[in-house]
């Protein structure tokens, strides 16, 4: 039984009790100490009632001067008490017959409790109280209160926090030099602080993250995510890959037969990828680009590269639409090179399928594009070197792990042009290593940007007439209805009609993810050369898609997209000369948050500037999709302290290269219980 090995931890609990600990993480002694208090209460002083203020928390002493039940407006224990200055009403609507008991006239009562301007005067509805025997002193130091899960109560936490914190090993894990550098508090000081805080400390400065003691543990949490994610960086560097390092042979032909000059920013991170492509341990690099910075050539690079030296490249994408322009891309540049594209994708006939996946473990296909099928089908590559992961946030963190194969390890490239704010890429990607192409290939016209009311909606109609008259393309985004699909599927479809007979001059198309990837394909090659000019669609566009030509994109109810969703949306226009503008329909009334949302992309042009905005809203759990990647999230630490994140990231290498004991106890003591962050 789990419990009783539990019980054995954690001396003093239950077996019982142990369920309740291991429910909220806590399996180890240490554990404790580090399950930290919500907030405190102050028991430490005894208000008098006639000071008491409506809406604030306190503690009083009293007599108990009447005791009664009422029927009025339903049953109840009415209480009232009295100290020198004034009377109390405590009111109780479920009671049991002994506290009824205990409430006899006479008796003397401490009492905690929010009090509350009542009719009859102050009340407290249900307080914490004790009947007072004799003389008890006042506890000292402020109360904690955990958190805690049903039928654990505050009482039993306390106790076995109270042993823990005598029991466990408090050793400091920081060397005394970094502790003087870093103006930190020691370990056991602050725990011990914050578990029972001194006189002087008030619950107002506890509540102060800033807190010297509170900052200690924020520190020593991410030291602990900086060491766990070096220790796998260091155990990658330790397994065998592939060297690609062929002759150049592809990687030349498609440079000199591109119509146009790498930038210098991808002549760059094509140079890094290249380098680490060149060793024996497999590269995890994380390509980061703005929309439209030219992501898929290099991404063409790379899988030649891994072909030129006698290997497979694999390319994934997370929609059928991107992976198979992905796909038509890499076709038109490598068909002349005579290099045969493969494509697979979870919608094909399974005989399609099937001779793809011989092909593909035949080595008789060295590239192939597709969909996540490419891990979901049991794919067998013959000589895997390489796999590209296209837009991988989409996947979530790990799942880019997914994509191994027997023996020696592929290279993995992650492409993404959702950029993750700098701390964030400190911390949760630290084991990545990053390229960034910082810069749009020339001629790109900046995108207008305009908020304008859903009630304005013909005035947008006609600009859309005007634009396709004069050869333009438009898209016409439909609203994202995330608890339907086939909710959303109707909008679209009524979308569709309605520009239909709006504008019946013009050939609109009407795209989502219902259509059969050959319809869909059609519909998009229609787009493509402009024999649609209109282009309806749901957010499968989000992603990848090309046309120069198009200059105008209208979303319709802006306010339910994510951020990175609408910058990326939006980076679907401004790809040619033409002056392109994005507008963004909303739907009144907006509430604050979607206010400062639509502020946020009204404003800024730059994706990392957006995104560091988002996770300023949004918290980083949500960014990075951590729920479904089993990363475990800070409890302590707040990612934005940008400070502390490098201070604990310097600290983390110092403490490898010259106190490799201190490393392994302080990881060993933040981390056993979550082993998940220590496998890469
Ligand atoms: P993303 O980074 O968003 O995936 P793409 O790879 O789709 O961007 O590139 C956007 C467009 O820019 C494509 O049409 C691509 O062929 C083109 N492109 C890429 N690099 C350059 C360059 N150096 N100069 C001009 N156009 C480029
Ligand atoms: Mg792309």
């Amino acid at each position: 039984m789990p419990s009783s090995r539990l019980a054995e931890k954690i001396p003093g609990a239950t077996p019982l009790v142990a369920d309740k600990l291991e429910a909220l993480g806590l399996h180890r002694q240490v554990d404790l100490v580090l399950h930290l208090p919500l907030r405190f209460e102050d028991e430490t002083r005894v208000t008098p009632i006639a000071a008491a203020v409506p809406g604030e928390t306190a503690q009083f002493e009293a007599m108990v001067v009447s005791s009664e039940i009422g029927y009025r407006p339903r049953r109840q224990l009415v209480c009232r008490v009295a100290d020198d200055s004034g009377t109390l009403v405590l009111r109780f609507l479920n009671f049991y017959p002994s506290q009824q008991k205990a409430l006899q006239p006479g008796a003397k009562l401490r009492i905690f409790g929010e009090v509350r301007g009542g009719f009859w005067g102050s009340e407290i509805i249900h307080p914490r109280l004790r009947v007072l025997h004799g003389d008890e002193p006042l506890p000292t130091a402020l109360t904690p209160v955990y958190p805690t899960t049903a039928g654990l109560t505050q009482a039993t936490l306390r106790r076995l926090i109270a042993r823990a914190l005598a029991e466990a090993d408090l050793s400091e894990t920081l060397p005394d030099a970094l502790l003087a550098r870093l103006s930190l508090p020691g370990f056991a000081a602050s725990v011990r602080a914050l578990h029972a805080p001194p006189a002087g400390l008030d619950a107002a400065a506890l509540a102060n993250w800033q807190q010297p003691f509170w900052r200690r543990i924020a520190f020593d949490e991410l030291l602990a995510q900086q060491l766990s994610l070096r220790q796998a960086y260091a155990a990658r560097r330790a397994r065998g890959a592939p060297v690609l390092a062929g002759d150049g042979r592809w990687t030349d032909a498609l440079l000199a037969r591109l119509p146009f000059r790498l930038t210098a920013a991808q002549q760059r991170v094509w140079r890094e990828i290249e380098r680490d492509l060149a060793q024996p341990h497999p590269m995890q690099r994380l390509l980061q680009g703005d929309v439209g910075s030219g992501k898929t050539v290099i991404a063409a690079l790379a899988g030649l590269r891994a072909v030129e030296s006698g290997y497979q490249a694999a390319l994934m994408a997370p929609t059928e639409i991107l992976a198979e322009q992905h796909w038509r891309k890499l076709s038109d540049w490598l068909a002349p090179l005579g290099i045969e594209v493969a494509w697979l994708s979870g919608s094909q006939k399974k005989k399609d399928k099937q001779a793809i996946i011989a092909k593909v473990s035949a080595f008789e296909t060295a590239l192939v594009v597709g969909t996540h099928a490419l891990i979901e089908e049991g794919v067998e590559f013959a000589r895997l070197g390489l796999a590209i992961v296209d837009e991988q946030h989409r996947f979530g963190v790990r799942q880019r792990l997914a994509l191994q194969q027997k023996g020696v390890e592929a290279h993995q490239l992650a492409m993404s042009a959702t950029p993750i704010p700098r701390t964030l890429a400190m911390s949760y990607y630290a084991d990545l290593d990053v390229s960034v192409i910082d810069e749009l290939p020339p001629g790109r016209t900046p995108v207008l940007t305009k908020l304008v009311s859903a009630a304005r909606r013909h005035e947008i109609i006609e600009r859309v007439r005007a634009l396709c008259r004069a050869g333009r393309q438009v898209y016409w985004v439909c609203p994202l209805i995330e608890e339907s699909e086939a909710l959303q599927l109707q909008t679209a479809q009524e979308t569709f009609a309605h520009l239909s007979s709006e504008l019946p001059e013009l050939s609109i198309g009407l795209v989502h993810g219902r259509l059969k990837p050959d319809e869909k394909a059609a519909v998009m090659e229609g787009f493509v050369r402009n024999e649609i000019q209109l282009l309806v669609a749901t957010t499968v566009i989000e992603v990848g898609v090309d046309v120069p030509n198009a200059s105008l994109m209208v979303i319709e109810h802006a306010e339910r997209f994510g951020l990175a969703q609408l910058h990326q949306l939006r980076g679907r226009v401004g790809r040619g000369a033409a002056e392109s503008a994005c507008i963004l329909l909303f739907e009144q009334p907006l509430s604050e948050t979607a206010r400062q949302r639509l502020k946020i992309i009204y404003e800024n042009h730059d994706g990392f500037e957006i995104a560091r905005q988002d996770l300023h809203l949004r918290g980083p759990g949500e960014f990075i999709g951590a729920r479904q990647s089993g990363l475990p999230l800070l409890r302590f630490a707040d990612l934005e302290d940008t400070a502390l994140v490098e201070a604990a990231r310097t600290a983390a290498e110092e403490l490898l290269a010259h106190w490799p004991t201190h490393a392994e106890r302080h990881l060993a003591r933040w981390l056993a219980g979550r082993a998940e962050l220590l496998k890469a």
